[in-house]
């Protein structure tokens, strides 16, 4: 996933960039308005962290003439103030989502996982990972054309894992996101339901979806 960060203050740029980086994303940054608009056409992001107040072309400005140009990446607007007019403005120009200054990463990179995540899948409501395909609104489930009938628990474990598809996802994130607990007793639950899963997902097909990866937890990819 690429991400354009567009901030004038070298310590948050160089903070924000740092952390992103170590979650694995990949990082331009643009330093002004003007900029910002000339990286963002050239280059398909995934995604804008866009700061109202810069110099040239402010944030608003920006992403104005981003939508006016077709640009639909997700844009999450920053400022250093939680004003509501701020936030409006911000909206009404075309962002997506909104975060106020100072915030802790952790926030951050949870309000970039939910837009990249909607970004991907809220045109349809169907997620696709080679012939498996899942569909968010109908909450039915297909490989290869055939319908698979699975328990709401096994549908949202499916649907977490295809969320996040090439990426290892975790027990604990498991835990944390599907059964929204965070016991390691239920390591063993998550180990009985994966395989639940992988019977009907996998079984009977050359290509197998869901790995394990020793020690990590498991991943959903081709
Ligand atoms: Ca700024």
């Amino acid at each position: 996933m690429r991400i354009l960060l567009v901030e004038d203050e070298i310590r948050m740029a160089s903070f924000i960039v740092r952390g992103l980086r170590e979650e694995d994303y990949v990082v331009d940054v643009a330093n002004d308005g003007e900029k910002a608009l000339f990286q963002a056409e050239i280059n398909p992001y995934d995604l804008i962290i866009l700061d109202i107040m810069l110099p040239v072309k402010d944030g608003i400005t920006v992403c104005r003439e981003l939508r006016s140009k077709k640009i639909n990446v997700p844009i999450l607007m920053l400022t250093s103030k939680d004003r509501v007019r701020d936030k409006v403005l911000g909206l009404n120009s075309g962002a997506d989502d909104y975060l106020a200054k100072p915030f802790a990463f952790e926030e951050l990179i949870a309000r970039i996982s939910a837009l990249l995540r909607r970004d991907k899948t809220d045109k349809t409501g169907i997620i696709k990972v080679a012939d498996l395909e899942l569909d968010q609104l109908r909450h039915a489930v297909t490989r290869a054309g055939n319908e698979i009938q699975l328990t709401s628990k096994e549908f949202a474990l499916l649907e977490y894992l295809m969320l996040n598809a090439t990426h290892v996802v975790t027990r604990t994130m498991i835990s944390e996101h599907v059964w929204h607990e965070d016991f390691d007793s239920l390591t063993n639950v998550i180990d009985v339901y994966m395989n639940f899963l992988r019977n009907k997902i996998d079984k009977g097909h050359k290509k197998r979806l869901i790995h394990t990866i020793h020690g990590k937890g498991y991943v959903l990819k081709e």
